[in-house]
């Protein structure tokens, strides 16, 4: 690779090695950081709030989701005494917000030494490794995951090599399960339940991001060869990684860069054995319901949270539950916890929370990219719909897409606009995610739809899947949604929205190319919406008509000669982050 100009962060791990700057810890004067601090303290697991700076937040791993009773009592009590708040995250990972300079290291050791660790939770690190709820114990689970998982953990947890020396993070999943909670291809590496000759292993597919999904290598593993590829793709990647500018150096771009067969080639001479080409994937979809019969007829009950929000109350419940029932208990990467092998379906304790299949991402209390208080403005959403038919919903506060919008049923994007006057939230819509299977990520419908309406909207998607006749959303996306052009759909559905019609979005034949496409679509939308001013502005291209429909449904005193782009978003900070969406 061509010698590349070091980006910041970069510069200072060849100053001094994270690990190096960690051995003196407790020397770190928390009331003065500096910026090369607050890179060293974020490899083992300490952060300050970007919206406060004096303020500090904790992340703890907990390695494929597995934590005791005795682990979630502790934090509770360090949450009471601290008066902090807990936010899971999508990682089986748990943050702790409101730490102050004369408190966060002391919790940080106390958490440390019970064997509760906050190494690489952040910065450039391989971050909790994932696996699926289930893993072992579910009626799907094939191969158990979790030794592999401890000895990948053990190669890289507080080794000097390792701690935040990365080129940039590595997210990894593996699942031994022939159908998992959530999807895992937003991994950089997603090790997944194969089959080749007989033979029960691992497809791997690497370079998944919040806005890509993991592409297929072309490789199988035999469970015993799991570690090892592990071992070899994580050395590859630190060895020949990117460490230019910083908007380039996930795994997707180093195999956007250099193509997957060398990226493939770099990993081989770690790993030093042939590879063997895939096998036959083994993922279906599934839906799970909060208690599950499991493989051995003991039960598991799933915990909602409040949209990853949790007090140190329920922790204590929840460990107190666990202990009476001897269950044992898992974060799961949806935001919710599980309890697994209880003797009855029955628990003594009531879900207070209806909503399992919404990920929100942090939200403005606690990221400075987000406009919306996030997890609050789940009130926004028809979560009577979505929980009746387990809608799987990605809500992020900008593009970034920390909620996986484009790993979801349904995306939305919380931003700013003035499009329709004065200064407003609006939410961009994400429709067509083929999620479960890897298949592709949701497409964005290019207006943006005001605070206030969203619910309508959504309900207005929503009731188009209901009067079809897949069995779940995504088959209804694959089917239907996806035949169409992203402008067709913004069209189709802002034109329902406005006259307030019951028609249908009709399955299409195979159309030949875009040229066809276009006027099938076209024809439709006229067939359906000739008494709308648009249907006489779309002769060639769609996009005019979402311009104008959009700004005469929503604006207030815009001048109306702006093109469609003008719809692209306004004044968010997300706008500036490089590549975000694809
Ligand atoms: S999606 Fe954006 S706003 Fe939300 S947590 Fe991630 S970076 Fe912050």
């Amino acid at each position: 690779m061509s010698e590349v100009k070091l980006n910041r962060r970069e510069r200072y791990k060849a100053e001094l090695a994270p690990f190096e700057y960690l051995k003196e810890l407790h020397t770190v004067d928390f009331d003065s950081i500096s910026e090369g601090d607050r890179y060293y303290l974020q490899d083992c697991g300490i952060y300050t709030s970007e919206i406060d700076e004096d303020l500090f937040a904790l992340r703890l791993r907990f390695n494929a989701g597995r934590i005791t009773s005795e682990e979630l009592r502790l934090i509770a009590k360090i949450v009471k005494d601290n008066d902090l708040e807990i936010v899971l995250t999508a990682r089986a990972q748990m943050q702790l917000h409101g730490f102050e300079s004369d408190n966060v290291y002391d919790v940080w050791k106390e958490l440390n030494d019970n064997g509760i660790s906050t190494w690489q939770t952040f910065g450039d690190n391989v971050r909790n490794i994932v696996t699926d709820a289930y893993d072992g114990v579910g009626k799907y689970a094939e191969i158990e995951v979790y030794p592999y998982v401890q000895q990948m953990q053990e190669y890289i947890l507080n080794k000097p090599r390792f701690v935040g020396l990365l080129p940039r993070r590595i997210s990894i999943g593996v699942s031994g399960n022939s159908a998992n909670v959530t999807s895992f291809f937003a991994n950089d590496m997603y090790m997944a339940l194969a089959e080749r000759e007989g033979v029960k292993g691992f497809n791997v597919y690497i370079g998944g991001k919040n806005t890509e999904i993991a592409q297929d290598a072309d490789i199988f593993l035999k469970p015993e060869e799991l570690l090892n590829f592990f071992i070899a793709f994580v050395e590859s990647f630190h060895k020949h990684g990117s460490r230019g500018s910083r908007s380039k150096t996930r795994v997707f771009h180093w195999i956007e860069l250099m193509g997957m067969d060398a990226v493939k080639a770099f990993i081989k001479e770690e790993y030093e054995a042939e590879f063997v080409s895939a096998g036959k994937l083994i993922l279906d979809k599934v839906h799970f319901n909060q208690v599950e019969e499991l493989a051995d007829g003991t039960y598991s009950y799933c915990y909602h949270t409040d949209f990853a929000r949790i007090s140190s109350e329920e922790f204590n419940e929840i460990a107190e539950v666990a202990l009476a029932n001897k269950a044992e208990i898992r974060l799961g990467i949806d935001h919710h916890i599980y309890l697994i092998g209880l003797k009855s379906p029955e628990l003594s304790f009531e879900a207070k929370r209806d909503t399992s299949t919404v990920s929100s991402c942090a939200g403005s209390e606690y990221c400075p990219f987000s406009y919306w208080s996030i997890k609050d403005e789940t009130a926004y959403l028809p979560l009577d719909k979505i929980n009746e038919h387990n809608i799987h919903v990605g809500f992020s506060g900008c593009l970034k897409g920390c909620g996986k919008h484009q790993h979801a049923d349904i995306g939305i994007v919380g931003l700013k606009t003035s499009l329709y006057g004065s200064s407003e939230k609006a939410a961009r819509i994400f429709l067509g995610g083929e999620h479960s299977y890897g298949k592709s990520v949701a497409k964005q419908l290019f207006f943006l739809i005001p605070l206030d309406e969203l619910d309508k909207f959504l309900r207005l998607i929503i009731e188009e899947y209901e009067v079809s006749s897949y069995e779940n959303f995504e088959a209804f996306s694959k089917a239907v949604l996806n035949q169409y052009s992203a402008d067709f759909l913004a069209l189709w559905f802002l034109a329902k929205y406005d006259k307030n019609i019951k028609i249908n979005i009709p399955e299409t034949t195979c159309l030949k190319d875009r040229e066809e496409q276009f006027a099938y679509e076209k024809a439709l939308l006229v067939e359906h919406f000739s008494d709308r001013e648009f249907s006489k502005n779309i002769e060639d291209k769609l996009a005019t008509g979402v311009s104008m429909i959009t700004k005469r449904l929503f604006k207030d005193n815009q001048t109306e000669d702006k093109s469609a782009s003008h719809f692209a978003l306004s004044s968010n900070r997300s706008t500036t982050i490089p590549g975000a969406v694809r």
